[in-house]
């Protein structure tokens, strides 16, 4: 598939609760096209649902940031150029990253790229991505998933960054 912009950078995070009005952003992994990295855990004292307490919580194992020093970090990552944010499944990650932007400048372009939606207009089934879909086409295009740990912000971002420069060209 061919792209619109090379002005990109992935986007993962891991939240605290699948309901958006009571879950918060607990983690964020970004990359850019050229590898640059970011990967910060924030400090969150709230309630997480039962299914982070048991899938995420524990690898969260990080020095925690605050999050005015996340959004600092952040915004300095992603520097002035306002590059489309690109994530798997975009609905939480951005919905967590604009509750924790909120009433602030946005660091990327207004618009959000879901990558799953990018699939589906390459006629892939956008399930497919997932490591744990049996139909997943990793193999396919010569992707070992298996030296990621799924859930993991940072790693879901590199894979997705993997994933992207295999199948999307500019
Ligand atoms: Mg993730």
């Amino acid at each position: 598939m061919e792209t619109f912009s090379d002005n990109i950078i992935f986007v993962d995070t891991e939240f605290s609760d699948l309901n958006p009005y009571k879950g918060e952003i607990l983690s964020i992994g970004l990359v850019k096209l050229s590898g640059e990295e970011l990967y910060l855990e924030l400090e969150y004292g709230g309630e997480v649902s039962d299914w982070v307490k048991e899938n995420i919580t524990p690898t969260l194992t990080q020095p925690k940031v605050t999050r005015e020093e996340a959004k600092k970090r952040i915004r300095d990552f992603v520097g002035g150029g306002k590059p489309y944010m690109v994530s798997y499944v975009n609905q939480y990650d951005t919905i967590y990253l604009y509750k924790l932007f909120a009433g602030e400048e946005h660091p990327f372009f207004w618009l959000p790229i879901d990558f799953a939606s990018m699939l589906f207009a390459a006629g892939r089934d956008p399930e497919s991505y997932s490591i744990e879909d049996k139909n997943n086409f990793f193999k396919e295009i010569g992707i070992d998933a298996s030296k990621y740990h799924i859930h993991n912000a940072l790693d879901d971002a590199k894979l997705l960054r993997e994933v992207y420069l295999k199948t999307a060209s500019k």
